[in-house]
């Protein structure tokens, strides 16, 4: 009976020597994925740091004043001003008139022209933005067609 417990102790040492003996690659670990693309650091867009007065006065072209409020450029026929703009960057601009209201240069500039926050509308106006706030910077992360190709000249 010890025999045969040796005997099977002895088999069982060879099956797990055969499974280690198993090599396992060692290149896998070694190729790790390096990412070429710049890294876009989010939050730190200078459009949205706009402070609400002067970037409502210069999309609308009306000052803000002591009252805070303004005749609405969203809806027409805003005869006595209900559009308040707060001090606070975070609470943006409301309009008592016709309900809108938004958090930054882009909602605003996105609801008086037209156009999406998003896609290619957002490119749009992401642009033109810029071109009123900040002539001569470029946004951050440029769409594609900016690229200049790489020549191969083989
Ligand atoms: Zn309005």
């Amino acid at each position: 009976m010890l025999e045969r417990l040796e005997a099977d102790l002895s088999t069982a040492a060879a099956v797990t020597a055969g499974i280690t003996a198993d090599p396992t690659p060692p290149i896998a670990a070694a190729a790790k994925s390096t990412s070429l693309r710049p890294t876009v650091r989010p939050g730190h867009d200078p459009l949205r740091a706009l402070d609400p007065d002067h970037y409502v006065s210069v999309l609308t072209g009306q000052v803000v004043g002591r009252s805070r409020k303004i005749c609405c450029p969203l809806h027409h026929d805003d005869n006595t001003p209900s559009f308040h703009v707060y001090e606070d960057p975070a609470r943006g601009w409301y309009c008592f008139g016709c309900g809108r209201h938004g958090h930054s240069v882009y909602d605003l500039a996105s609801a008086m022209w037209h156009l999406q926050t998003r896609g290619a509308d957002f490119l749009e106006l992401r642009r033109r933005l810029y071109e009123l706030f900040l002539p001569g910077q470029t946004p951050p992360n440029p769409p594609r067609r900016a690229r200049t190709p790489t020549g191969s000249r083989a």
